[in-house]
C-alpha cells in the first residue's frame, strides 16, 4: 500500500535522506528506530507530503506523490498522524476537535461526525472526556484524543512519530495499548519509537535508520537477536 523508490531528500545542502527504498503491504505493521537525527521523523513525513522530497518516488495506495495537490489531499485523507506532541487545538473541546476535519474536509453531517467521535472515544477509552478542553486532560488522554482524532477520517494507514516520549512513563501504557489494539484490528501502521517492547510485540519489521540510510530491516526476533550491522548493533547496545 506504499512504495518508496530511491527516495532522496536534501535541506538546502545538507542531504538528510539517502536512497530510501521501503514497501509497505496492507496490514503490516513497521518500527522505525535510529539515533536522533538519522531521519526517521523526515521519512514518514513525506509519506503524507508534510515534507516534500527531491529525487526518487512516493506511491501511496496507487498515487504517485508530485506537486499535484488534489493528489496530495486524497493521500492527506487515507494516511493519518500522530505526533509526539498531540497538535490538539487548545481552544475547542475534545469531541470539536475529533468531528472538525470529518465535517470541514470530507464534508459530513455533524450528526454523524459525532457519533464516530464518539464511538471512537469509547474506543480509545475516555469518552467521558468529550467535553473538556485538551488542557484538562493528562498527556497520556491527550494523546489518546489524537488517535481518535486521526481515526475519525477513517485512514487507511497510520503513522506515529515518537508518540510516547513526551509522556510520563505511567502514561506510556495506556497509549501503547490503544496502539496495539489498533494492529490488532488490522490497522496498517508506521511507527517511529524507541519502545523496544512494542516493536518486539507488534512489529512485522523492525527498520534501523542511520544518516540518512535505511542501515537494516528485519523481522523483530532477527533484529534484536541477530542485528547485522555494527551500527545497530552499537545503537541496541545503548538502549537495550
Ligand atoms: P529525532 O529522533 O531527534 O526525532 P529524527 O531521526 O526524527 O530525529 P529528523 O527530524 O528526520 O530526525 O531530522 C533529520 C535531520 O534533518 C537532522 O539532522 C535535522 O537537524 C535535519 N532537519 C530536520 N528538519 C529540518 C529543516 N526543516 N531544515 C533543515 N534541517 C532539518
Ligand atoms: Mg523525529
Amino acid at each position: 500500500v506504499i512504495r518508496i523508490e530511491q527516495m532522496n531528500k536534501w535541506y538546502g545542502d545538507f542531504h538528510v535522506l539517502r536512497d530510501i527504498d521501503l514497501t509497505v503491504r496492507r496490514g503490516e505493521r513497521i518500527v522505525i528506530c535510529g539515533p536522533s537525527g538519522s531521519g526517521k521523523s523526515t521519512t514518514i513525513r513525506c509519506i503524507n507530503r508534510l515534507e516534500e522530497h527531491q529525487t526518487g518516488r512516493i506511491v501511496v495506495d496507487g498515487i504517485e506523490l508530485t506537486n499535484d495537490v488534489k493528489h496530495i489531499e486524497t493521500v492527506r485523507r487515507e494516511v493519518g498522524m500522530v505526533f509526539q506532541h498531540f497538535n490538539l487545538f487548545p481552544h475547542l473541546t475534545v469531541l470539536e476537535n475529533c468531528v472538525l476535519a470529518p465535517i470541514w474536509v470530507r464534508k459530513e453531517p455533524r450528526k454523524l461526525a459525532e457519533q464516530r467521535a464518539m464511538a471512537l472515544l469509547e474506543r480509545v477509552k475516555i469518552p467521558e472526556q468529550a467535553q473538556k478542553y485538551p488542557g484538562q486532560l493528562s498527556g497520556g488522554q491527550q494523546q489518546r484524543v489524537a488517535i481518535a482524532r486521526s481515526l475519525c477520517m477513517q485512514p487507511k494507514i497510520m503513522l506515529f512519530d515518537e508518540p510516547t516520549s513526551a509522556l510520563d512513563p505511567e502514561m506510556i501504557k495506556e497509549v501503547l495499548d490503544t496502539m496495539i489494539s489498533l494492529a490488532e484490528e488490522g490497522m496498517t501502521m508506521i511507527c517511529v519509537t524507541h519502545e523496544m517492547g512494542f516493536a518486539k510485540t507488534v512489529a512485522d519489521r523492525v527498520i534501523f535508520m542511520d544518516q540518512g540510510q535505511i542501515v537494516e530491516e528485519n523481522a523483530p526476533a532477527e533484529f534484536f537477536t541477530n542485528p547485522q550491522n555494527d551500527r545497530t548493533k552499537l545503537f541496541l547496545s545503548q538502549i537495550l
